[in-house]
């Protein structure tokens, strides 16, 4: 980069604001993704003038410039492909206003989701879309990428919580989308096209987000079963009863063993668990626990084991966020990686999904861990593969092709909550070839010079194994990313 364009970005953030420092430059290079590149500067901005006036420097500089909150995205979302500036917002981290009366509060997009669900239960109030990544995760983030979690069923993605933005678009004007109404027809919904738009649209300075009432009570059953089908039957027989829990999370025998080696919560050594969340008034939660065991045990289950105790709710849930470290310890040679890792399909589908995958592992001899927020359909599958073997990337490259073809055949969609980034742009493009070229035209109206995070979504081609985090296994397909 050249020494003027950091003087100047120097003279915007002051000295304290930005780094080249190879260090920090070679860090802010990973999220949690396989993808890796280092970026040629590290901005930190803290009030959006500051946005601003970098957003304009790059657009005229033509310098690439990726937006990024935690970097916990897993599909190479705040990867600078293009080197550039990597814009790291978590030092606006204020909640700026806290409206319980009017059901709304005012973020700055650092503001981290746990920080912001402290503030709001101390009034009873939450942010219920329960992102595995919550202790981390940024509320910018979360809105570029639609986050949700293992509560959506009942209570929906972020977008469905967003009322409105402020946003430096790529020129570094700034604009107010929505409002700070829990109702508005006023015009197009351009807060609706910054959710998910994955730091390619815009930087988003301030989020207005509405909330929910926290529920007096809730309770969780383990339901065991000895086959991963019926437990994706139990799912599809619990909301066709009909029945609305807060959430079902699904694993099967890969990861139940995994995170069994290392935590120490003995769950039921079996081909597959559901653990089956109802939230609400006490009695009704009592209830409809009653009712949800029932149906568990109809569709398979050999055994299930309540509680409503807040602690052992919590143990087995931190059991279930546990899955991803845990993968990576399931075998010394292997490394777990988000591959595959977040396709929704119909409910009623899951049963033949999980199937598919299962059977699509063995054919490709890899090893596929499921499981996943099935309560809505949105399947978590992770990888396990030899880091620098060539031959074990290639078989999982195939796995993943042949279970997104499977996910579109039933009337799926390859990502329900992580985003496209790199590691799903070329099965989304296959999703979505009829709307491939609005998504373009939209993209140049916004950012004519392509500055904001180049290179993914619809921009990328070719192979997905690519830019890889692992220098061993680099080779010159990806350009040398590595040597860079
Ligand atoms: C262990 C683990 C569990 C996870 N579980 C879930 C889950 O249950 N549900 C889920 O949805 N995701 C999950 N994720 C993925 C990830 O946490 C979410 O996508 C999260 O919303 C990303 O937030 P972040 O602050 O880390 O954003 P980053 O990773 O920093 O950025 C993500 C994308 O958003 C853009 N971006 C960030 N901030 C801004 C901004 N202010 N303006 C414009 N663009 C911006 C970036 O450019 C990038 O494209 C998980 C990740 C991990 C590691």
């Amino acid at each position: 980069m050249k020494q003027e364009i950091v003087e100047e970005i120097k003279g915007i953030v002051g000295k304290d604001g930005y780094s080249t420092d190879i260090a920090d430059l070679y860090v802010y290079g990973f999220d949690a993704s396989i993808h890796h590149k280092t970026p040629d500067i590290v901005v930190r901005p803290t009030t959006t003038e500051q946005v601003s006036a970098i957003v304009t420097l790059a657009n005229r500089t033509l310098t690439p410039i990726v937006p990024r909150g935690a970097g916990t995205a897993m599909c190479g979302h705040a990867v600078p492909l293009k080197g550039g500036i990597v814009l790291d917002l978590t030092a606006m981290n204020k909640i700026t206003e806290m409206r319980v009366e009017d059901l709304y509060c005012v973020a700055e997009p650092g503001v981290i989701y746990d920080q912001l669900n402290g503030e709001l239960s101390k009034r009873g109030f939450w942010f219920p879309t329960t992102p595995g990544s919550a202790e981390a995760c940024t509320i910018g983030g979360m809105v570029a990428t639609n986050a949700s979690g293992m509560r959506a069923i009942k209570y929906g993605a972020t977008r469905d919580y967003v009322l409105g933005l402020e946003v430096v678009l790529p020129t570094g004007e700034i604009i107010h989308t929505g409002t700070r109404t829990l109702k508005n027809s006023s015009g197009y919904q351009l807060d609706r096209l910054m959710v998910g738009s994955e730091g390619t649209l815009g930087v988003i300075t301030s989020v207005t987000l509405r909330f929910a009432v926290k529920p007096e009570a809730s309770a969780m059953t383990i339901a065991a079963f000895n086959s991963l089908v019926d437990a994706g039957r139990c799912v599809s027989n619990i909301i066709a009863k009909p029945l609305l829990p807060s959430a079902i999370e699904l694993m099967d025998s890969v990861t139940i063993k995994a995170v069994n080696k290392c935590m120490n919560v003995g769950l039921p050594d079996c081909e597959a668990i559901c653990m089956i969340e109802v939230d609400g008034h006490p009695a009704a939660v009592e209830d409809e626990m009653k009712i949800v065991e029932e149906i568990a045990r109809k569709s398979g289950a050999f055994s299930t084991e309540a509680s409503a105790d807040k602690k052992k709710i919590n143990e087995w849930t931190q059991a279930r966020k546990a899955i991803l470290p845990s993968l990576s310890r399931y075998g010394e040679n292997y490394v777990s990686v988000a591959l595959a890792d977040d396709m929704s399909v119909p409910i009623s589908k899951i049963p033949e999904a999980v199937g598919a995958f299962q059977r699509i592992a063995e054919e490709n001899g890899v090893i596929v861990g499921t499981y996943g927020h099935a309560a809505d359909g949105n399947l978590h599958t992770k990888m396990l593969v030899e880091p620098h073997s060539e031959e074990s990337w290639k078989a999982g490259e195939r796995a993943v092709g042949q279970i997104y073809d499977k996910v579109l055949e039933l009337g799926g969609t390859v990502t329900g909550e992580h985003g496209v980034a790199i590691t799903k742009a070329p099965y989304m493009q296959k999703e979505r070839a009829d709307s491939l070229d609005a998504m373009k035209a939209i993209k140049k109206a916004l950012d004519p010079n392509g500055i904001m995070n180049p290179g993914k979504i619809f921009d990328w081609e070719g192979s997905i194994i690519s830019h890889l985090r692992y220098p061993a296994f680099c080779d010159d397909r990806c350009g040398g990313c590595q040597k860079s």
